[in-house]
C-alpha cells in the first residue's frame, strides 16, 4: 500500500522503515520537511491549511496517518473526506489542547493531577492558590519536552510565570510528588484488538526523555493493570486505530495521566529490537488493516536518546547489543539527533552509553 505520513521527522522515519519491510511505500507531507525522512519517500512541502496540495497528496495515497499531534485538525478531517485517516481526528483534537486532553481523561475515570485552567494573570494566581505551591503553568497548546512550562514556587512568581508563557491560555497543574515516570503504550487494529506493550519507565532531564528502560523494574501487577485499563479506556472510546502512548506519573501504587499522545512514542524505541513487533511496525499493520504482531519483549531493553550532539560512538559500536540510530538531522543544542538501544545491558555497558548520553 501507499501509506501517507503528516509529518517527516524521526517518528515518520521509523514508521516508514517499518512500513518498507511490510512491503509498503510511504510519501511524507510537512509544512518545513526535515531531513530525517530524505531518502524514505516523496517529500511534499506544503501548508497544512492548502486544500489543492493536500489533494494531490491524498491522491497518490491509499491511506493517511501521522507522527505529531500537531497537524491541524481541519487539515485532518479534511482528508478523511478524501481517504482513510488514521487515527482518527478525533484524538487529534482531544490531545492538541492540554486542558481538554485532562478533561477527556478525568471523564473517563482516569487519574490525573489536579488541575485548573487559567487565561489571566488573575485566573493564574487563583489557580495557584486553589491548587497550592509549588505548581505547574503549562501553555496549552504547542508545548513539548518541558517546553512552555513554569514552575511555580510562590506567589511572587506568578507575574514572570504569566510573562514568560507569553500570556497564552493556561492549564495549571498541582505539583505531583511522583516516585517515577511511566508510559504505556499500546496499538489497537481496525476489528478492536489491542496489544499492550510492557510499561517503560522513564527518566527525563531538563524536561527531555533521557533514558527509558522495558519493561519497567519491580512494576506492580496492579500498577500494569491500571495503566492497562486506562489506555483501553482511551483506544476505544476514541474507536482508535494505531499506536497510542500515555505518560503516567507513579504515586504510592497509584497511576495518574500526565499526557497522551496520539502517534508512536519516544519512549517505545526500544520496542524496534526488544519486542518481536515494534510500536512502528504494529502501528502500520493497524493502519493497514492487517492483524497486529506479537508485542513480547525478547529481553530486557534500555533506550538513551542522543540529544544536540553525536558523541563518540567507538566503544558503543563494538558492544553486539547496542543499536545506534541516527535520524539524519544536523546537531543543534537539545534536539532530538538519535537514539541507542541496549539489549540486556551489563551494568558497565549502560554505565558507558549514559554517560555518552547525558547533557
Ligand atoms: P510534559 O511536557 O507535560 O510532559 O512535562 C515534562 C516533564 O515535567 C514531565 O515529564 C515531568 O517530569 C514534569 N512534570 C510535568 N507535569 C508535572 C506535574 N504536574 N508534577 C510534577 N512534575 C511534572
Amino acid at each position: 500500500m501507499k501509506i501517507g505520513i503528516l509529518g517527516s521527522g524521526q517518528l515518520g522515519r521509523m514508521l516508514a522503515q517499518a512500513a518498507n519491510k511490510l512491503g509498503h511505500t510511504c510519501s511524507f507531507y510537512d509544512s518545513t520537511p526535515s531531513s530525517a525522512t530524505t531518502g524514505l519517500g516523496e517529500i511534499t512541502a506544503g501548508d497544512f491549511s492548502n486544500r489543492e496540495a493536500l489533494r494531490e497528496f491524498a491522491a497518490n495515497c491509499d491511506l493517511i496517518t501521522y507522527e505529531f499531534e500537531n497537524v491541524p485538525c481541519d487539515t485532518a478531517r479534511y482528508l478523511e473526506t478524501l481517504k482513510p485517516v488514521y487515527p482518527s481526528p478525533k484524538a487529534l483534537e482531544v490531545s492538541q489542547d492540554r486542558l481538554t486532553e485532562k478533561e477527556f481523561l478525568q471523564k473517563l475515570g482516569i487519574g490525573t493531577p489536579r488541575f485548573q485552567a487559567a487565561s489571566s494573570e488573575a485566573e493564574l494566581l487563583q489557580a495557584c492558590t486553589t491548587l497550592g505551591y509549588p505548581c505547574i503553568a503549562k501553555t496549552r497548546r504547542f508545548g513539548y519536552d518541558g517546553k512552555g512550562q513554569y514552575r511555580i514556587a510562590n506567589p511572587d512568581d506568578v507575574a514572570l510565570a504569566w510573562r514568560t508563557l507569553n500570556g497564552v491560555p493556561l492549564l495549571v497543574e498541582g505539583f505531583v510528588p511522583f516516585s517515577r515516570e511511566l508510559s504505556v503504550i499500546a496499538t489497537r487494529d481496525q476489528r478492536g484488538s489491542i496489544a499492550f506493550y510492557p510499561l517503560a519507565y522513564n527518566v527525563h532531564i531538563n524536561g527531555i526523555l533521557h533514558r527509558s528502560e522495558t519493561p519497567a523494574p519491580d512494576l506492580a501487577p496492579s500498577v500494569r493493570t491500571l495503566a492497562y485499563d486506562a489506555i483501553t479506556k482511551v483506544l476505544e472510546t476514541l474507536n482508535y486505530v494505531g499506536t497510542l502512548a500515555i505518560e503516567l506519573f507513579e504515586v504510592r501504587g497509584e497511576i495518574l495521566a500526565n499526557e497522551m499522545a496520539p502517534r508512536v512514542h519516544n519512549s517505545g524505541h526500544a520496542t524496534i529490537e526488544g519486542s518481536k513487533s515494534s510500536q512502528f511496525m504494529n502501528h502500520i499493520l493497524a493502519v493497514t488493516n492487517s492483524e497486529l504482531g506479537s508485542t513480547e519483549p525478547v529481553s530486557r531493553a534500555v533506550m538513551y536518546n542522543i540529544i544536540g550532539k553525536i558523541p563518540d560512538l567507538t566503544d558503543v559500536n563494538k558492544l553486539n547489543n547496542a543499536f545506534v540510530h541516527l535520524y539524519n538531522k544536523s546537531e543543534r543544542t537539545g534536539r532530538k539527533i538519535g537514539h541507542i538501544t541496549l539489549i540486556n545491558p551489563s551494568e558497565r555497558e549502560e554505565a558507558l552509553v549514559d554517560s555518552l548520553c547525558s547533557r
